[in-house]
């Protein structure tokens, strides 16, 4: 756990958030400022920076917290399309310096641009 991190303190129930589920290693959340409909994010629970911090040890488990949020979010709000997105470091967007996949559903025509295509 770091001090003054957002996501550590939520991990640890010290602020609250919009859990939508957790297991051992990850926790899943609603975006407190979503970018479309569903905006989610799927963080470790233990401090990792970038995405070259986390272990291999949990890769496996990572891409299964990520595919279980998306059918989750996908039923929800009615479309299976979606982005996956992560911003490594501050000259790709990072501004919560604790690793974390944003996941975004997506409907047609619903604004949003994400840089790639
Ligand atoms: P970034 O570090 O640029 O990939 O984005 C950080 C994301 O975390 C933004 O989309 C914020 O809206 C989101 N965020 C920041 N604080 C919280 C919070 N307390 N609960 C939920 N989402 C948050």
């Amino acid at each position: 756990m770091k001090e003054d991190c957002v996501f550590c303190k939520i991990a640890s129930k010290e602020i609250k958030a919009d859990i939508i589920f957790e297991n051992d290693d990850f926790f899943v959340i609603r975006d407190i400022s979503p970018k479309v409909k569903g905006h989610s994010l799927v963080i470790p629970k233990k401090h990792f920076v970038t995405f070259l911090d986390i272990p291999t040890k949990l890769y496996e488990n990572l891409l299964k917290t990520t595919k279980k949020a998306v059918n989750l979010l996908s039923k929800e709000t009615g479309n299976k399309d979606f982005n996956l997105l992560t911003n490594n470091g501050p000259v790709a967007g990072q501004i919560v310096n604790h690793f974390h996949l944003h996941v975004l559903p997506r409907q047609k025509n619903d604004g949003f641009r994400c840089g790639v295509d």
